[in-house]
């Protein structure tokens, strides 16, 4: 079982439009509330609340008219995202992080309301659209078809335009994973390096979409704090970040999909394991995405019946793929190429995706023999 979310583009009216900007405000009200509390709470008495102890407010809270927000179950949401960032910020403190106490949000950095349980105050209707409690039944765009049970449903402003996010879960029937392993490595110059020596390089609209995205972001730092200049440059701002980030994840989907279903076993470095070693600041630029691109991966290589395995990426950069040796001087980020003493020549992440392929197959939970990595056909994704 997965769980899967499908994002749909809303059309409210007018009016709907005003009710959703309303029920997110007091959404935002009752999470900046929950917060204020809860850091009341701790500077004053040391007390430490927690869920429960706001949740049993609530019909109070709701029964006097201070809250607008419609379904309870939206608001016992609300709460629990306090709670997780308080979870998280009490983790980073113990783990010895750098703790960041959790922040009142913004009007823009407050973007969603969650219907955590589908069927409590939303449905879909007969005319194809979906129906949440505060708002009524709002037009929406099925691109696509939807799949799997639903669980959740999340109303979700994104650059002036609103969304419905369904979560579900779906089953997946069993697969005979295709022939073929491959390892890859985050590229230090092209988005990754394939251990069958193919370099995938970073997709070219990338590259426009960033330069306008570094003009949208000048023209808001120009722009008088509280104009409305500024707001309009900032709504620029968001699109041209939305734009980037519908491109990246069309080429996520796209190039995750292909190795899905191309390689049973697909071998990638493990992102838990924290090294410098690495030289992680180089990377920045593909880290930014390396995340969402496994998390389509590991999906998809599950639904083909495939296996995508995690290894330790100490060293995968530095030891050699043929001879297994250390080089007596470490190569420097600027080392494009690994070439040692046994004769071997080749770029120096097509040689870490080979050691991170070993290093998979030795992980696997099937054996895959010494499986040759099947040279594919050369793919364009950009
Ligand atoms: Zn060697």
């Amino acid at each position: 079982m997965q769980r899967r979310t499908f994002k749909y583009r809303l059309y409210p009216t007018h009016e709907q439009a005003g009710t959703l900007e309303h029920q997110l405000s007091e959404a935002r009200s009752l999470y900046n509330a929950a917060l204020q509390e809860r850091r009341d709470a701790w500077r004053m008495q040391r007390v430490n609340l927690n869920y429960y102890d706001q949740a049993n407010q609530l019909k109070e809270i709701r029964d006097a008219g201070n809250l607008d927000l419609a379904n309870f179950s939206a608001c016992q949401d609300v709460l629990r995202r306090v709670d997780k960032t308080f979870k998280a910020f009490f983790r980073r403190i113990k783990a010895g992080e750098i703790a960041g106490y959790p922040r009142f949000k913004s009007r823009d950095r407050y973007d969603s309301f969650a219907f955590p349980a589908w069927g409590d105050g939303c449905h879909l209707t007969d005319t194809g659209r979906v129906y949440a409690q505060g708002v009524g039944s709002i037009k929406l765009k099925m691109h696509r078809p939807l799949a799997g049970e639903i669980k959740t449903l999340t109303l979700k402003r994104e650059a002036g335009k609103w969304y419905a996010c369904f979560s579900v879960v779906v089953g997946i029937p069993v697969q005979i994973p295709p022939p073929g392993a491959i390892g890859i490595d985050v590229g230090l110059y092209s988005f990754a390096a394939l251990s069958d020596g193919q370099l995938i390089p970073n997709p070219r609209n990338l590259k426009t979409g960033l330069g306008r995205l570094r003009r949208c972001q000048r023209k808001v730092a120009r722009r008088q704090k509280g104009g409305s200049g500024r707001r309009k440059a900032v709504r620029l701002l968001q699109k041209a970040h939305t734009h980037i980030r519908n491109q990246r994840s069309d080429f996520h989907h796209k190039l995750s999909q292909h190795l899905a279903n191309t390689y049973g076993l697909i071998a990638v470095e493990d992102l838990n394991i924290k090294g410098l070693s690495r030289g992680m600041l180089a990377r920045s630029v593909n880290d930014a995405g390396w995340g969402s691109f496994l998390a389509k991966l590991a999906y998809k290589a599950e639904e083909a019946g495939g296996e995508l395995v995690r290894v330790n990426p100490n060293r995968t950069s530095q030891v050699c793929s043929q001879c297994g040796c250390l080089p007596d001087v470490p190569k420097s980020l600027a080392d494009r190429i690994h070439s040692c003493s046994c004769g071997l020549v080749i770029d120096r992440d097509v040689n870490a995706a080979r050691n991170i392929l070993r290093l998979g197959l030795s992980l696997a939970t099937v054996t895959w023999g010494n499986a040759p990595s099947v040279v594919a056909e050369a793919v364009c994704f950009s």
